[in-house]
C-alpha cells in the first residue's frame, strides 16, 4: 500500500518535472492514465496523426463535437466574432451532450487520453480549445483529474 502511495508520488513529480507536449510527457501519459482515473487532453492539427486522435472538423470528424459549416464560414469571413463562434459552440454542445450523452460523450470521456485535432494553425482560434474546456468542467463534476496536455 505505502508502495503504491510512493509510485503515485514519484509519478507526479515526473507530471509536473517533464512539461505538456515534450516527447517524455507523452510515453508516460499512458503509465500515469493508467494509475488513476484521469483524462489527459491534448490538441492538435489535423496533421497529427499520432495515437488517440479525434478528428472534430465538421468536414470529416465526429460529428456531435464540430461545429456548423455555417458558423465555420461566418467566422471565416469575419461576419461572426470569436466571442459569438464561443457563444454557438457552447449552446451546440450543450444540445449535443444532452443527446448523446451515452454516446460519444460518454466514449469520449472514458478515453485517458484524447488529441483534439482540427485544420486550424496553432495558436489561432480553434473550437478545440473550447472543447477541451468543456472536458475539463466535465472532468470535474465526474471527478477525473484533467491533465491538459497541451497543444502538441
Ligand atoms: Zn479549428
Amino acid at each position: 500500500m505505502i508502495l503504491i502511495y510512493l509510485f503515485r508520488g514519484y509519478i507526479s513529480l515526473l507530471r509536473e518535472k517533464y512539461s505538456p507536449g515534450g516527447e517524455l510527457f507523452d510515453q508516460l501519459c499512458p503509465l500515469w492514465a493508467d494509475l488513476e482515473d484521469l483524462m489527459i487532453v491534448c490538441t492538435s492539427t489535423i496533421r497529427y496523426f499520432g495515437p488517440d486522435r479525434l478528428d472534430i472538423t465538421v468536414k470529416s470528424g465526429v460529428k456531435s463535437f464540430a461545429p456548423t459549416w455555417d458558423m465555420v464560414m461566418k467566422h471565416k469571413r469575419g461576419e461572426i466574432s470569436d466571442t459569438q463562434y464561443t457563444d454557438r459552440y457552447l449552446r451546440m454542445m450543450r444540445t449535443s451532450y444532452l443527446d448523446n450523452k451515452n454516446g460519444d460523450w460518454s466514449a469520449i470521456l472514458n478515453r485517458r487520453r484524447v488529441v483534439l485535432c482540427c485544420y486550424c494553425a496553432p495558436g489561432n482560434f480553434c473550437h478545440r480549445h473550447l472543447l477541451k474546456d468543456i472536458l475539463r468542467d466535465l472532468c470535474r463534476v465526474k471527478n477525473i483529474e484533467f491533465v491538459d496536455g497541451g497543444e502538441i
